[in-house]
């Protein structure tokens, strides 16, 4: 036999007992309204998925496909929501996985090509099989109160920037987000939701959906992102242009940030975000109020950012993010600061400079709001009432000038002054008049 022969012989026998695929891992994020299990795989997974009942139970089949040495796929399940147990066995040249259910759900599968830092990921999104109620606000009340969606950046297998000191952005952001959502609930006349509660991802649609149906007043998004140059520090706030990004930084971020659906995992992703329907009505109509309600919010906010903070810029960037481009809620992003640097890294991790942080976003938020609030609030009838001068405030025990002032959005001087005070001695059942601010 001649050499080339034997090489050919070789090349015709078919690789039967090697598997083509490897099972490395199996991983959970529990959203509130589903469960996305996260399968990892050395290649593009073939994969089958299909329902069993009576118990409950989604069995995932992965062809041609072998568990890496020393998997161990009850690890998965522990301590989970809605599963209650993950088993794996070898099925002759296939791996079957086998969720148990507490109750029955419904998958969605889909597979991601690898995008940094992961490889090949088949996904199975759970739902309940009624659907989970989204955060909506009940119908506006007069006197509503102004709603505010905070939008705590990136989750799940998306975990945005990662500092030198391992912090991830999207705990880092998680945790500024819920402490300026608590300090919005605190403040009379407002109130927030926040879009993302958990370690979970949410596409950059569905983020603007979530504020959309909650008829928010703002969406305020919050990230602490990484530059290519680890000197890059201090805090920013961005709106959306159409017009292209209007520094170096703005381009960078817009353009990561974007990719955030294809790390995080969405089945039918299209980063152009063309809608013929929104471009030519919405967008044209109520863009450009939009855009600059968006702006003015932005600065209110940056200045008070500003008190507490290092600016990044001094003034509001503008570029293409994907999660700003509601045509009917003012959006901005924050970026709170950067933790490519390591320095301010190890401030945003800290709870000091987070409520700080947050402080200065709610000031920012308030002081942009009260300038001009939403008609129908509480405090848009009530900056009527003090046109009217017929607001009234009985004081309470605890209450300062100082406070009270604070509370309206306005000056001690100018409290002071509407009621002839000399100093700032008040008595509890004092009324007081409360002048426009
Ligand atoms: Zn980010």
């Amino acid at each position: 036999m001649s050499k080339a022969f034997v090489f050919l012989l070789f090349l015709l026998v078919p690789p039967v007992l090697s598997h083509a695929n490897t099972l490395q891992g199996v991983r959970m994020h529990e959203a509130p309204d589903h469960t996305r299990v996260v399968v990892d795989t050395s290649a593009r997974a073939d994969y089958q998925v299909f329902t069993l009942d009576g118990p409950p139970r989604v069995v995932i089949d992965l062809q041609g496909t072998q568990a890496r040495s020393g998997f161990d796929p009850s690890v998965a399940g522990v301590g989970r929501k809605r599963i209650e147990a993950v088993r794996g066995a070898a099925r002759g040249g296939d791996y079957r996985l086998v969720l148990e259910l507490k109750n029955p759900l419904r998958p969605n599968a889909f597979s991601l090509a690898p995008v940094a830092p992961h490889g090949h990921r088949l996904v199975i999104d759970l739902y309940g099989t009624s659907k989970a109620k989204p955060a909506v606000r009940k119908a506006p009340k007069a006197d509503r109160d102004i709603l505010v969606a905070v939008d705590a950046g990136h989750g799940g297998d998306d975990p945005g920037a990662i500092a030198a000191n391992k912090k991830r952005e999207k705990d880092v952001v998680l945790q500024i987000a819920r402490r300026i959502a608590d300090g919005l609930n605190e403040l009379e006349g407002f109130s927030a939701i926040l879009v993302r509660r958990g370690d979970y991802y949410i596409s950059l649609r569905k983020r603007m959906e979530i504020a959309r149906e909650a008829r928010a007043d703002l969406f305020v998004s919050v990230h602490a992102d990484a530059f290519k140059s680890a000197s890059v520090d201090g805090a920013s706030v961005y709106t959306l242009s159409d017009r292209g990004a209007s520094s170096e930084t703005a381009r960078w971020l817009a353009a990561k940030e974007n990719q955030a659906d294809l790390i995080g995992g969405v089945g039918d992703v299209s980063l152009d975000d063309k809608d013929p329907v929104l471009r030519s009505v919405l967008l044209d109509l109520s863009m450009d109020a939009n855009r600059s309600a968006s702006i003015e919010a932005g600065k209110a906010i940056l200045a008070a950012l500003g008190d507490v903070t290092k600016l990044h810029k001094h003034r509001v960037e503008q570029a293409g993010f994907v999660v700003l481009k509601s045509p009917d809620v003012p959006s901005v992003l924050v970026e709170t600061g950067y933790l490519s640097n390591p320095a301010e890294a190890r401030r945003l991790s800290q709870r000091e400079h987070q409520t700080k942080i947050s402080g200065a976003v709610v000031r920012g938020i308030a002081n942009y709001m009260r300038a001009a609030p939403p008609p129908g609030t509480l405090l848009a009838n009530r900056m009527t009432g003090r046109r009217d001068g017929t607001v009234r405030y009985t004081i309470t025990r605890g209450d300062t000038v100082s406070q009270i002032a604070e509370r309206f959005g306005i000056s001690a001087g100018s409290l002071r002054e509407a009621n002839d005070l000399k100093n700032d001695r008040i008595r509890i059942g004092q009324v007081l008049k409360i002048p426009p601010s």
